[in-house]
C-alpha cells in the first residue's frame, strides 16, 4: 500500500514513511492511493472478532510494511479494558466503544458509541495510545528518537502525552496558556511525573503558543537537530486508528450485512468524520455521515451550501464544546480530493485559494470553483448546527428520557443527529468525551456536578509538574535543547 498527497507534487510513501509525518512536503495530506475494499464474507468474520484483533484486520490493509505479529502485538497491547477502564462497567471496558441504546422505538434507534473511556476521557485516546505504541515499535526499529513539540488548550496535549508517557525513544513538550486551561485539564497533563513529559506554561494565550511553535517548525535546522516531530490531527495513522470504531459500532449495532446504519459525529477538524468517510470507502454499509458542529459552522455551511470559508480569530468562537472550536478544518482536504474524483490539480488550486482568498466555492453558482456540491449527498454527507442553549437541553433531555448524562460536544451530535432519524437505520452518535472535563455546563444545564470515573475524584489535589515561561521562543528552544542533549 503506498499513500500518494492530495496535492500530487510529492513522491509516494509507505505506510511507516509517513508515520512519524505530518504534512507531505507539498503541503498536501496523504492518503492511500486506492482504499481497500472489505467483503461481505469478512464483514462476517469480522463480527466474532475482539476490538483489538478487528483492529488488526483493518491495519493490516493499511499498514502493508510492518509485519503481522508486530502489529498484532501493538493492537492487543492497545486496545485493553485496562487502558480503556473508565467505562461504566468491566464488560463495557472489554468492548473498549461498548454501545448504548437509548431508543429503540419505531426502529428509529438512537445509540451511543462510547469512545470516551481511555485514560483522558476524550475520544482522542482511540488513537493517540495506538499511535504511542506504534511510534515506539518504529523508533526502536530504526534505532532513532523523536521529540513532539505541540501546543494544546486542553484535550490533544493531555491524549499526546497520556500515550507517549514512559515511551523509549520519545519525549513531549507541550505549551500550554498559563492558568488559562480548566482545573481537571490542568491537573491531567500537569500531575504526570514521567520524566519524559515536559509541560509549560506559556505566560499568555493559545495563539502565543501556537505562534511559538510554528515559529520553531520554521527552523529547520534547529528541527532537525533536536528531532522535532508533532501528533497532530492530520496525522494518517490517527485517521486510520478511527476507522476501526466504525467498523465496530456498525457490526455491533446490526445482525447481517443488509442492514445499514448512520454516524452522527461531534466536529471540528474533521478527523473523526473522515474515518467515517474511509469506512464507507471501503464498502461498509454506512447510509448517512451526519456533521454536527458547534457555533463555529465552517463544515456545516459548506455541506448545506457547498462555500467553504475559513474564519478569521475574532470570527472563532470560545463554546462549551471547546474542543469544536475551530477556523478551519485541516482534515477536510481529505474529503475534498475524493469529492473531485482525486483531482490533485484542482486540489491544489482550491486550497492555495483558502490561503488567497480565505475559502472556495463548489456551489456551481455563476463565477463558482466548480459543481461538485451535487455530489455531496451520494457520500451520505449531511449537516447541522448546535449552539449553546442546544447543548443545555439536549444534556437535559437525554438525562431525563434516558437517565444518562452526556458531556457538550455529544450534545451537539445527539441534537443535529434527532434531525435525520430514518426509521429501520440505526443513528449511532459517536460519545466523544466524559461529561466530567465540562463539568461547568454539566452544572448549568443540571443543577448538579457530572459523574466523575474512580480514581479521578481528587485529581486537581495531585502534585504538578511544570514550568512557566514568557512568551519567548529562544528561551523554549534552550529548554528543549538543554533535556535533548542533542
Ligand atoms: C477533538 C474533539 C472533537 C472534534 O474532532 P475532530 O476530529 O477535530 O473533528 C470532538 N469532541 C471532542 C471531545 C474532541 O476532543
Amino acid at each position: 500500500m503506498q499513500y500518494v498527497s492530495t496535492r500530487g507534487h510529492a513522491a509516494s510513501q509507505s505506510f511507516s514513511e509517513i508515520l512519524l509525518g505530518g504534512l507531505a512536503p507539498d503541503g498536501g495530506l496523504y492518503l492511500p492511493a486506492e482504499y481497500p475494499q472489505v467483503s461481505a464474507a469478512e464483514l462476517d468474520a469480522w463480527r466474532k472478532l475482539s476490538y483489538a484483533d478487528l483492529a488488526l484486520e483493518i491495519l493490516k490493509k493499511f499498514a502493508t510494511d510492518i509485519p503481522q505479529a508486530d502489529l498484532k502485538a501493538l493492537t492487543h497491547k492497545t486496545y485493553t479494558a485496562e487502558v480503556y477502564c473508565n467505562a461504566r462497567s468491566r464488560e463495557a471496558a472489554a468492548q473498549i466503544t461498548p454501545l448504548w441504546v437509548l431508543e429503540g422505538k419505531n426502529g428509529a434507534q438512537l445509540i451511543l458509541q462510547a469512545l470516551s473511556n481511555g485514560p483522558t476521557l476524550a475520544f482522542k485516546d482511540m488513537a493517540m495510545q495506538l499511535l504511542g505504541n506504534l511510534f515506539e515499535y518504529t523508533l526502536a526499529r530504526q534505532d532513532a528518537e523523536l521529540n513532539i513539540f505541540g501546543a494544546t488548550s486542553g484535550d490533544t496535549g493531555s491524549a499526546a502525552e497520556y500515550a507517549m508517557r514512559g515511551k523509549k525513544g520519545i519525549r513531549v513538550f507541550m505549551l500550554s496558556p498559563h492558568r488559562k486551561m480548566s482545573a481537571f485539564q490542568t491537573a491531567q497533563m500537569f500531575s504526570l511525573q514521567d520524566p519524559n513529559i515536559f509541560n509549560i506554561a506559556i505566560e499568555g494565550v493559545f495563539d502565543d503558543c501556537q505562534d511559538m511553535v510554528k515559529a520553531v517548525s520554521n527552523d529547520l535546522e534547529y528541527k532537525n537537530r533536536q528531532k522535532i516531530g508533532t501528533v497532530n490531527s492530520i496525522n494518517w495513522a490517527r485517521v486510520v486508528a478511527q476507522v476501526v470504531y466504525y467498523f465496530r459500532g456498525y457490526l455491533s449495532a446490526t445482525a447481517g450485512n443488509e442492514q445499514k446504519v448512520s454516524f452522527a459525529v461531534p466536529s471540528g477538524n474533521f478527523g473523526n468524520i473522515c474515518a467515517g468517510h474511509i469506512a464507507r470507502m471501503m464498502g461498509l454499509p454506512i447510509d448517512k455521515l451526519v456533521v454536527a458542529t458547534n457555533e463555529n459552522d465552517v463544515l456545516d455551511e459548506f455541506f448545506r451550501t457547498g462555500v467553504y470559508r475559513v474564519r478569521k480569530s475574532a470570527e472563532t468562537y470560545h463554546t462549551t464544546s471547546p474542543s469544536m472550536d475551530i477556523s478551519k478544518a485541516s482534515n477536510f482536504e481529505r474529503f475534498v480530493y475524493d469529492l473531485l474524483d482525486r483531482d490533485a490539480d484542482r486540489v491544489r488550486a482550491l486550497f492555495r485559494k483558502v490561503d488567497t482568498h480565505g475559502g472556495f466555492d463548489l456551489s456551481g453558482k455563476p463565477g463558482s470553483d466548480g459543481d461538485e456540491f451535487r455530489k455531496v449527498t451520494q457520500y451520505g454527507f449531511v449537516s447541522g448546527k448546535s449552539i449553546h442553549q442546544d447543548r443545555l437541553e439536549t444534556i437535559r433531555s437525554v438525562q431525563s428520557k434516558y437517565g444518562v448524562t452526556i458531556d457538550t460536544h455529544t450534545a451537539d451530535a445527539v441534537k443535529v443527529a434527532r434531525e435525520y432519524l430514518t426509521p429501520g437505520v440505526p443513528m449511532i452518535v459517536l460519545e466523544t468525551a466524559l461529561p466530567a472535563k465540562f463539568n461547568e455546563t454539566i452544572q448549568e444545564a443540571l443543577g448538579h456536578d457530572a459523574p466523575r470515573p474512580a480514581g479521578f475524584e481528587n485529581i486537581e489535589a495531585l502534585p504538578q509538574r511544570f514550568e512557566v515561561m514568557a512568551p519567548d521562543v529562544e528561551q523554549v528552544k534552550k529548554f528543549i535543547a538543554s533535556h535533548t542533549g542533542l
